[in-house]
Formats: C-alpha cells, sequence, structure tokens
C-alpha cells in the first residue's frame, strides 16, 4: 500500500493492546489506516489492520508476544507495508506525564530519562511505552517522535481536588490526584463543542470514558475541575479488572491476616478485582449481562459498576453546582444502552431524563427533549488527539523563528 505524502503515526499502546492509526501529515483528520495488536502477553495474540484506501483489511494470529516483541512486530509491518521513510512523525500515547507535563512535547533524552525513572509506578504502561519509542529511535533515529500525555488534560485541576489527604511531604514530592484518559477527554470535549456549540462546551459537563479503564472528569469552562482516578489509574470506580477506589486500611489488614505482599497487593488491584473479582467469572460486561440472569455474582458485578458510576456522577454535578451535559463513551459507554440506563436511573433529581429509543439506538443525543441534562453518547477516538498534537508540534518547529 503507497501513500504519496508522508503520514503521522500514532500509537496507543495499552496494557494488552497497541492500537495505530496512520494519518497524512497536510490533514490529521485524514485517517489512512488504523490497525490494533491485541491480547499482549497471552497465546493469541492477533494483529489487524484496515486500510481505508478501500483494500486489504488484514487480521492474523501472531503467536504470542510480549510487548517487546509486538512493538517490534509493529515497525517491522510498517516497514513493509508503508515504508517507514514515509512516516515523517510518531506521536505517542503516554499514559502518565506526571505534575511536570501539561502539554504534548518531543521526546528528548531527558524526557525519556525520567520517563524510565517513574515507569515502576505505572508498571502496566509505560515500560512498553517506552519500549516503542527506543525501538524506533534505533530503527530512525532522526525520526521526530512526540510525547502526548494521557495525565495532561488534568493538569490546571483546582487544588482542592489535586491535594491527597495525607503528609505534605509526599505532596511535595508529587504525589497527587493526577488523573488519566485526557485525550479521550479532550477529544469528547472538541465534539461536544463541534456538535452542540461552544456554549454547551463552556457548561457543566461530566465525562464518562467507560472502557477496560474507567474514569470520569467533571469540567467546567471546558477545563477538568475534578476527575475520578488519581495518582494512578486503579484509583475511581471499579473497572474490567482494576478495584477502583479501596479503603486504605485494607492493605495493613491483608498484609497482616494473609501476609500480602506489597505486590501481590498490586497485582490484586489492578488484575482480579473490579468486574472480574466480583463476578469470579469476566472481566467483560458482554459475558456478565449474558449471564446475570443466571449468576448474581454476574448480577452483583454489574450493579456494583454502575451504582459507583450514578454515585460518582453525584458527586460531581456537586462539584460542579449542577449538570448541563453527560457524556459516555468507551467500549462500554458507546455500546450498552443497558449500562447506561441503570447508571442514569435515580439521577431525574438532576435532571437527567433518557430517552428509550434513542439510547437503544445509540443516537447522539440519548436524553429526551424536555431533559435539563442533554445526555449523549459519542465515540471516542485517542488517536486523532495524538495525530493533531503531533502535527502542531511539528508545524511549530518547522516555522522560523522571529
Ligand atoms: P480499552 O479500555 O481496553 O480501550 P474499550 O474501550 O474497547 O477498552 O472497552 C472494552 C470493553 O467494552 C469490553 O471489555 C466490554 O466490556 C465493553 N463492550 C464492548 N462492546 C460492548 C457491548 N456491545 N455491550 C456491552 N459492553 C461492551
Amino acid at each position: 500500500m503507497q501513500f504519496q505524502t508522508p503520514s503521522i503515526l500514532a500509537i496507543n499502546g495499552g496494557s494488552s493492546s497497541i492500537k495505530f492509526a496512520l494519518y497524512s501529515m497536510s490533514d490529521p483528520v485524514d485517517r489512512r489506516m488504523y490497525g490494533v495488536i491485541d491480547r499482549i502477553g497471552l497465546k493469541d495474540t492477533t494483529f489487524r489492520s484496515d486500510d481505508l484506501s478501500g483494500t486489504v483489511p488484514v487480521s492474523q494470529c501472531i503467536g504470542t508476544l510480549d510487548h517487546r516483541a509486538a512493538a517490534t512486530f509493529l515497525v517491522d509491518w510498517l516497514d513493509k507495508e508503508i515504508g517507514l521513510d514515509l512516516i515523517a512523525a510518531v506521536g505517542h500515547r503516554i499514559v502518565n506525564g506526571g505534575v511536570q507535563h501539561a502539554c504534548s512535547e518531543p521526546f528528548s533524552d531527558a524526557l525519556l530519562l525520567e520517563l524510565r525513572r517513574v515507569s515502576a509506578w505505572a508498571p502496566e504502561h509505560l515500560p512498553a511505552e517506552i519500549a516503542m519509542v527506543d525501538l524506533i529511535r534505533e530503527r530512525r533515529p532522526e525520526l521526530p517522535q512526540i510525547a502526548c500525555f494521557d495525565t495532561a488534560f488534568h493538569r490546571e485541576m483546582p487544588n482542592v481536588a489535586k491535594t491527597m489527604a495525607i503528609p505534605r511531604r509526599l505532596t511535595a514530592k508529587g504525589v497527587e490526584r493526577l488523573g488519566f484518559h485526557g485525550l479521550s477527554f479532550a477529544f469528547l470535549m472538541e465534539e461536544l463543542e463541534r456538535n452542540a456549540g461552544a456554549e454547551a462546551a463552556r457548561g457543566r459537563v461530566i465525562l464518562a470514558h467507560l472502557g477496560n479503564g474507567a474514569s470520569l472528569a467533571a469540567v467546567r469552562n471546558g477545563k477538568s475541575i475534578d476527575t475520578s482516578m488519581g495518582f494512578t489509574p486503579a484509583a475511581g470506580v471499579p473497572m474490567s479488572t482494576r478495584s477502583g477506589d479501596l479503603d486504605p486500611g485494607l492493605l495493613w489488614y491483608l498484609a497482616q491476616s494473609e501476609q500480602m505482599t506489597p505486590q501481590q497487593f498490586n497485582h490484586m488491584v489492578n488484575h482480579q478485582s473490579g468486574l472480574l473479582g466480583v463476578s469470579e467469572t469476566s472481566s467483560d460486561v458482554r459475558d456478565l449481562l449474558d449471564r446475570e440472569t443466571t449468576d448474581s455474582r454476574a448480577a452483583e458485578a454489574i450493579a456494583m459498576f454502575c451504582y459507583q458510576i450514578r454515585k460518582c456522577i453525584g458527586g460531581f454535578a456537586a462539584a460542579l453546582g449542577g449538570l448541563d451535559t453527560l457524556i459516555f463513551a468507551g467500549g462500554i459507554g458507546e455500546n450498552s444502552p443497558v449500562v447506561r440506563t441503570r447508571i442514569c436511573q435515580e439521577l431525574g433529581f438532576l435532571g437527567v431524563d433518557l430517552q428509550a429509543v434513542r439510547n437503544d439506538d445509540g443516537e447522539q443525543v440519548i436524553s429526551t427533549d424536555a431533559s435539563r441534562v442533554a445526555v449523549r453518547v459519542i465515540h471516542t477516538d485517542e488517536e486523532i488527539m495524538i495525530a493533531k498534537s503531533v502535527r502542531a508540534i511539528m508545524n511549530h518547529s518547522s516555522r522560523p523563528s522571529e
């Protein structure tokens, strides 16, 4: 497959997947290709890609690949199919930019060093993301690579929301609520403005990104004023396999009663909890909905998920002083009318009134015309936000200095 003009490569590496997309350098809304390597670390790692120019969709099982091997596979495949020299710049979603990084920036040696230093605190994401940057540097050292931080969207949160009630000396070291899913939230706000106008985007908005990882953000005047995830993505509402917020005393209790080590605790709250932990069968909402009438554990897991999200929406509405728009996104938020209904029931007091047919059809607006709160479903797109950031930085750096 050949493109006549250079492309931007957007890489969105998750804990078990790498999504990638190619955009035209001159028009980053022009997506040329999209693909994903899924089930990384499992025995049936799969590779899929859609060539949006209309030919060859590819889907193949590629064995059992760890992150480094999956990254190598992707770079080799891109080199063969497109040619690495036709890629003008690469943007990477970097899950954790800490307290320092409020916008996207090119990878420098210093930035890479800093990320390596903090990668132990984001073991699910950062090591794999850094491995991908290293690999591309080895293959094409001169190719510009840009870091797009998922934490950047929340950097201007007020102190009252950012600060954790722990000794100040730890806050001074950067231990605070960072928040994540920032690329998705930024995209949702852009889409809200495009679809509903600037006034709606300046209003009191709650964004619910509900995928395997799930978090909510309270946004006013286009700025994040609070978010459910914390210093790590394990905090907030329950997720597929992450616990969300817990009693901090649990660590000590389990250390005493089960001799649980910090490593085991970390593994439990990230990989064995949430929907999987409560249902004991699956982390996937589709599976749980299928069996909820015959398996009370599945029903309880879904009920807990919806209840905690509803509670978070109530809390954020209080933080915002009311609510104008509620947006659902992510695999669950975009695709499950049942979950949306259950989250929104009891929210009538806030002015949320869902319209059943619109909700079932997953329309853009799923609330009634009379609903005081506009409830929307938006298909999120983190890759396009990466491409836009890369283009902005590349254009800026190619401008002659004044
Ligand atoms: P990630 O956070 O890994 O990017 P996604 O945003 O793709 O994940 O969300 C994945 C989750 O979306 C799945 O685990 C599944 O629970 C849920 N999901 C996808 N389609 C549906 C559907 N039709 N109904 C209910 N849940 C769905």
